[in-house]
C-alpha cells in the first residue's frame, strides 16, 4: 500500500489512523483511513463484506489533510466505530466513507 498522494509506501505493518464500519443496503463496508508520514495526505480503504458474493476492496483518495483530520475527528467521536449498525452522527456522516 502506498500514499494515493505522493505514492511513498505506508511502512510495513502499518494500522489505519482510524476505521469505522458501516451497513449499506445490506452490507458491511469497513473505511480505513491513512495519514501519509511523508505529505499528510489520507488514503482511503473501503472493504465491502458483500452478504451475496466475494469481498472486494478499493481506495478512495487522495484526500486532503483537512478532510482527513475530520474523518479521524468523527470516528473518535462514534462510542463504537465497529458497530455497523451504530446510528450517531459520525456514522451517518462517514455514511460514504468520506463527510459530504
Ligand atoms: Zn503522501
Ligand atoms: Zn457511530
Amino acid at each position: 500500500m502506498q500514499c494515493l498522494a505522493c505514492h511513498e509506501p505506508h511502512p510495513a505493518g502499518r494500522r489505519p489512523d482510524a476505521a469505522i464500519a458501516v451497513f449499506v443496503a445490506g452490507d458491511e463496508v469497513i473505511f480505513s483511513y491513512w495519514r501519509c508520514a511523508a505529505c499528510g495526505a489520507f488514503s482511503v480503504e473501503a472493504w465491502h463484506d458483500r452478504f451475496l458474493g466475494d469481498a472486494d476492496a478499493h481506495w478512495i483518495g487522495p484526500v486532503s489533510a483537512e478532510v482527513g483530520e475530520r474523518c479521524l475527528a468523527l470516528v473518535a467521536a462514534c462510542p463504537s466505530p465497529q458497530d455497523k449498525l451504530c446510528g450517531c452522527p459520525s456514522h451517518r456522516a462517514l455514511y460514504t466513507g468520506l463527510p459530504g
